[in-house]
């Protein structure tokens, strides 16, 4: 099946939709190749995409593969499932995110043009720009300065968004932006009582479905949320070191760096680690997490999400850690001024007193 004079490519939004899509975006676009998104993570999305794969593979395989039936259902047959092997030597993806085009080739048996690209500095030293010229091929485009000149436009694109995310801007908003190709810095001087890092790969913590708006829901309890995006990459490989070891896994900034680098931050309350169950790189990181955060006397809750993941009980749990940051933040500021915390002598207004933290 080849259709590749149509210049049109799909692109699942999920995976490495959550990291690169800025860079996608402005590369395939400077090369007059237009895009088409599957639609957002539905429950839909997730029970079609479960259906298709053994009960054991972490959701956001199952999420992925619902976002390809959903472009095969608009009837997009050219698909982007790039198999991102490496990312630096020797830094690795896990097995599924290796072999994305291998899994989906065996479970989708609908026809359709796999354009399946090849990410591989450590054992092919296959890197960007092979990678990049792999994309385009099936669509004729073989000129390497032309191919050169689009990955200008994408790293744009891409540090536009990473600006913008590190001002504070939500996820959403600086890539709205970034692909408006604008550059506006977020002014929000709101404070919050509480700060709380969220500890998760993109895929699982800024898909709204998958992750059930865990920030908005935060943030409504009145707590700033920080994540990787807010940090350099320098924060991030310190952040690793921190946790006393050295990057292995690809999506490590997300997890160990992101991690690191906050159980150090004074102004950070408390951890919320997201996983997807059956992760076997998370299960790993999250126990050096968990051994740190102990060390450094941090709050930590890790929540674990599957698609049978009921939202009150999610909620609930939430709920119960910002509860415990607001009060043990009291506690010690209680403890600084030396007052008493017993309501009968003396009940203060908690919103002020925390707020002055
Ligand atoms: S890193 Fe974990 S959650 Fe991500 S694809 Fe691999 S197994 Fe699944």
């Amino acid at each position: 099946m080849h259709n590749f004079e149509e210049k049109v490519i799909g692109i699942p939004r999920a995976m490495s939709f959550y990291s690169n899509y800025p860079f996608y975006f402005g590369f395939f676009n400077s090369l007059g190749i237009k895009i088409v998104l599957s639609d957002v993570t539905t429950k839909q999305t997730m029970s079609e995409g479960a259906a298709l794969v053994v009960t054991e593979t972490c959701l956001p395989i199952k999420v992925y593969v619902g976002h390809i039936l959903n472009l095969l259902q608009k009837g997009i047959k050219n698909i982007f499932v790039p198999s991102l092997q490496s990312i630096d030597n020797k830094i690795y993806n896990c097995s599924k995110i290796r072999g994305l085009p291998d899994l989906i080739r065996n479970v989708i048996k609908e026809p359709f043009n796999m354009i399946e690209a090849t990410l591989d500095k450590s054992e092919k030293n296959q890197g960007l720009y092979e990678f990049l010229a792999e994309c385009v091929k099936p669509f004729g485009i073989t000129d390497k300065a032309l191919i050169k000149n689009a990955s200008k436009a994408g790293w744009r694109c891409y540090n536009n968004f990473h600006i913008m995310s590190k001002s504070g801007m939500p996820y959403s908003k600086a890539l709205s932006y970034a692909l408006q190709g604008k550059v506006v810095i977020s002014d929000s001087s709101k404070e919050y009582p509480i700060s709380v890092a969220l500890v998760g790969h993109g895929y699982n913590i800024y898909d709204e479905r998958v992750c059930m708006k865990i920030i908005d829901k935060l943030e409504k309890m009145d707590v700033k949320v920080c994540t990787s995006l807010q940090l350099s990459s320098e924060q991030l490989d310190e952040g690793i070191l921190a946790l006393g070891h050295e990057k292995y896994w690809a999506n490590e900034d997300e997890m160990t760096g992101t991690a690191g680098h906050y159980l150090k931050d004074s102004k950070i309350d408390g951890v919320i680690t997201i996983t997807a169950f059956g992760c076997g790189p998370d299960s790993l990181m999250i126990e050096r997490i968990t051994r740190k955060a102990k060390q450094y006397n941090k709050p930590l809750l890790n929540l674990t999400i599957d698609e049978q993941t009921g939202e009150a009980g999610f909620v609930t749990r939430i709920e119960a850690f910002v509860d415990m940051l607001f009060r043990k933040k009291r506690a010690v500021i209680l403890n600084k001024l030396n007052i008493s915390d017993r309501e009968e002598e003396f009940s203060p207004n908690t919103d002020i007193i925390e707020t002055r933290a």
